[in-house]
């Protein structure tokens, strides 16, 4: 049975809990993460691995994805880890000419932002991507846009912070309640005995109202479920990574219905030369698997895109849950009235490109009381004035 002390304790082992451990592990706090399965066993272990900026709004989502972009930019070194980070940049395709006027000014807001994106004719579009269908409108261009392999990544911040004297990771030890004493944390109920402490984090992803509610307190994300295929080795069908338009335009300009669950693909070139090709967007609760009706739509949208894509073949297929919030902004830092409680989830789909920034953040906080980029946008508090 576990009785140790720590002077801060994470609860979950996906990127976000990771990235934080390293971050305050480099520090020289004394830190604990807790897993209640392995290291990426969440939807750090069950995603794609794009690190988009051109898909994010211009406003505190852009600029926290552009400080997170450049720290992954040495994160290789500093880690002393092979996470497969490429930036070579990525397209966004638009299928049809109202979407390509919504996104004429979501490119033009996102440039007069300071980030580097460019509109593309249909001509230039397939002069980029050969493979892509003739009847696709146009694409943008983000030259900064790159990817990384998420389950190495997640890995690369564990195995980075566990050199340091003071850093532990505890797989399989599942929370099962937190102990307050005036509204004060004390320590944390585990399945394997009791830690003490006086800060815990949670990075419980899409589980992370379930240890909200361990303290009282209702944390408004959602499961919500992607699926994505695997295909056979098949490099050179395209040359990049590819997107669709249609979940950033629907954002955008609310008029624009999104046409079904699949909508807002990508293709992803992994480093072991098959493609990822996903995902869909679901609420199914917490329920993780692939479903026939999920394959189907993938595969009918990916062909229609890239024709090319009917000869390949896909051996493999996945579900993960994105910790899903109603403004797509993670909730990252104190609670109001609960001393010691930290929050870092709700990242939803956008969590593998947010984890370096988001761990050095959450580690600031702690380490000095305050950050360096406002958590204000970020606290849980904003859930009650939507
Ligand atoms: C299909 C799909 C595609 C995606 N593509 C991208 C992409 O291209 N780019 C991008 O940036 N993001 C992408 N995402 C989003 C990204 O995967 C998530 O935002 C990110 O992985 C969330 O990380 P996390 O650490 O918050 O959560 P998780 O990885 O889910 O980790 C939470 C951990 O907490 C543990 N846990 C839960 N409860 C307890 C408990 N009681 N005790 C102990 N441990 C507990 C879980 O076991 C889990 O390991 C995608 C997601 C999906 C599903």
């Amino acid at each position: 049975m576990i009785d140790i002390k720590s002077d801060v304790v994470i609860i979950g082992g996906g990127v976000i809990g990771t990235s934080i451990f390293y971050h305050l592990a480099k520090n020289n706090v004394d830190v604990t993460l807790l897993e209640r399965g392995t290291l990426a066993s969440g939807a750090s272990g069950a995603c794609e691995g794009t690190i988009f900026l051109q898909t994010k709004k211009p406003g505190i989502h852009l600029q926290i994805a552009i400080q997170s972009a450049k720290m992954f930019k040495y994160l290789e070194e500093e880690l002393d880890y092979d996470i497969e980070y490429i930036s070579k940049g990525a397209m966004v395709v638009i299928p049809d000419e109202i979407q390509f006027e919504t996104m004429k000014l979501f490119v033009q807001d996102q440039c007069n932002n300071g980030l580097n994106v460019e509109l593309l004719d249909k001509k230039d579009a397939r002069e980029r991507e050969p493979a892509l269908a003739e009847t696709i409108e146009g694409a943008t261009y983000c030259p900064d846009d790159g990817q990384v392999n998420p389950i190495k990544l997640t890995y690369a911040f564990a195995e980075a912070g566990k050199r340091y004297k003071r850093a532990r990771i505890l797989n399989n030890v599942n929370v099962e309640g937190i102990s307050l004493e005036e509204n004060k944390v004390r320590g944390v109920i585990t399945n394997k005995g009791f830690i003490s402490t006086s800060i815990i984090i949670n990075a419980a992803g899409a589980y992370a109202p379930i240890i909200g509610e361990m303290v009282g307190l209702n944390i408004p994300i959602i499961p919500r479920r992607g699926q994505v295929l695997v295909s056979e080795e098949a490099y050179g069908v395209v040359n990049g990574i590819i997107g669709t338009s249609d979940y950033i335009a629907c954002k955008y300009n609310p008029e624009i219905k999104n046409v079904n669950s699949s909508a807002g693909l990508i293709v992803e070139p992994t480093a072991s030369k098959n493609y990822l090709m996903g995902a869909t967007r679901e609420f199914v609760g917490y329920n993780p698997r692939v479903t026939y009706e999920g394959i189907r739509s993938i595969s009918g949208s990916i062909v229609s895109l890239i024709p090319a894509f009917k000869n390949i073949s896909i051996i493999r297929s996945f579900a993960g849950l994105r910790p899903y919030t109603e403004d797509g902004l993670p909730i990252l830092g104190c609670v109001e009235g609960i001393e010691g409680f930290i929050m870092a989830a709700g990242h939803e789909g956008d969590g593998i490109a947010l984890s370096p920034i988001t761990g050095k953040l959450i580690s600031e906080l702690i380490i000095s009381g305050s950050s360096s980029m406002s958590l204000e946008p970020f606290r849980l508090s904003r859930f009650k004035e939507i």
